[in-house]
């Protein structure tokens, strides 16, 4: 079969692609052997959140003519209007933005909102520059590495500076002194919680950030896929930030909804009144099982609770314990760990690896371990960074007993890999 140009950007070696398939392989390798699935961006299964989705699906089942809409009707091209009311309700409760249902979108997975977000703000423009996407802090999430549709590169990635903390830690921050904001890009985005290190970038760096994008009038693009007000896995302070010139993207993926595919997406109504042409042209609608269950959430007041009761305590407490094995178990290896200040991962930096994180990954699936290496994370970098190589993801959500046997074979793998360099 012959495809065009177009189908390129489809192709089967894409990282994005890569990861999401390692979901599928783990299965299949389970028949061979013990798995320790610590890739792959699945939330956790935490019972009292599945039982209270697993009641608001069977209320919603029940009620005849709320099924009927739910499984018998395409939704509005913008998304479900009852959701959108209720989460402009809510975050303008909670947070004093001044926002109305034409501020928000739905998506089919915030993935969805992204690629549209970028190929609409970045890419050729009329007057005949290609404006770039500026990532200002990698390594960030890598599921933005493929999303763009057109021959030249489309992202343009930043290194951060490396802070070394107490007591093993380190943390990522914005290098604002060599950041420079201007028309040469459609617009910035960073992911706050950052997928893969956990770091929020603080209140003071988004301001500066906020500032010098409104100033430029570039648009700022936060990924809150993992942090406020849902799903709130954010351990420290941070206080969630919108005006007209910042497009804010969530999803109800990381609540333990990802099976339901649904994204949002906060913004200036024009760029809202873009997102509802593309659903239409594009799939005619957005689901609507993820924002009828939701707006039942929302209206009913539980969603935050269930947030602050039992999500991030859930996750900061696998954090600590992931944490607490890497401590345990790497004392001799000279490792270190990304602050962790949100989202479902630890980031490991071996500082001097002898071998590339990729080789690393080979090595840990051999013995049924999945992690992410990290050279994968670092869209649009265009110098050469040994520290890419020298770091892998872990997702900590799989269960204390898979997350403690698989930080146990890291450990025992790389020991061995600096015993015999
Ligand atoms: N943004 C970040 C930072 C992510 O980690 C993910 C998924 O892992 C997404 C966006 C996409 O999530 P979804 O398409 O499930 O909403």
């Amino acid at each position: 079969m012959k495809f065009s140009s177009y189908a390129h950007k489809f192709d089967s070696d894409s990282s994005t692609v890569q990861l999401m398939q390692d979901l599928g392989h783990a299965d299949e390798a389970r028949k061979h052997g013990p798995v320790y699935m610590l890739g792959g961006g699945n939330p956790a299964h935490i019972p009292e959140i599945e039982t209270v989705f697993q009641q608001a699906l069977m209320a919603l089942v029940s009620d005849s003519q709320a099924f009927g809409k739910m499984v018998g009707e395409y939704d509005a091209p913008q998304g479900n209007k009852g959701f959108c009311d209720a989460l402009a309700a809510l975050l303008s409760d909670n947070f004093g933005w001044a926002l109305t249902a034409e501020n928000i979108a739905v998506t089919n997975g915030s993935q969805s909102s992204f690629g549209l977000l970028f190929n609409a703000l970045g890419g050729p423009h009329e007057d005949g520059t290609f404006k770039k996407i500026l990532l200002p802090l990698l390594p960030e999430y890598v599921g933005y590495s493929d999303v763009g549709l057109y021959d030249e590169p489309l992202f343009e990635g930043k290194l951060p500076t490396i802070d070394k903390l107490e007591n093993g830690f380190f943390k990522y921050r914005l290098d604002l002194e060599h950041l420079q904001i201007d028309n040469r890009y459609g617009a910035v985005c960073v992911s706050r919680p950052t997928n893969p290190t956990g770091n929020v970038i603080t209140d003071d760096e988004l301001q500066a950030l906020a500032v010098r994008c409104e100033r430029a009038g570039v648009p700022l693009i936060i990924d809150g896929a993992y942090g406020l007000p849902f799903p709130g896995i954010v351990f420290g302070e941070a206080t969630p930030l919108w005006n007209e010139n910042i497009i804010l993207c969530l999803s109800l993926s990381k609540l333990g909804l990802p099976g339901l595919r649904t994204g949002i997406v906060v913004g200036h109504p024009k760029l809202i009144e873009l997102i509802r042409n593309a659903n239409a042209i594009n799939s005619l609608a957005p689901g609507r099982v993820g924002p009828q269950l939701a707006e039942r959430l929302l209206n009913g007041g539980q969603m935050l609770d269930l947030c602050k009761t039992t999500i991030t305590p859930h996750y900061r407490s696998a954090m600590e314990f992931a944490v607490s094995r890497v401590k345990e178990t790497m004392q001799d290896i000279p490792v270190w760990i990304h602050q962790p200040e949100g989202a479902l991962f630890i980031w490991l930096w071996f500082e001097g690896l002898p071998i590339k994180s990729s080789e690393l990954y080979k090595k840990l699936v051999e013995r049924g371990v999945y992690v992410i290496a990290g050279e994968h994370f670092y869209p649009g970098l265009e110098e050469e960074c040994q520290h890419r190589y020298e770091c892998i993801r872990v997702n900590y959500a799989a269960g204390s007993a898979v997350v403690a046997e698989g930080i146990e074979i890291i450990a025992d793998t790389v020991r061995e890999i600096y015993a015999s360099n």
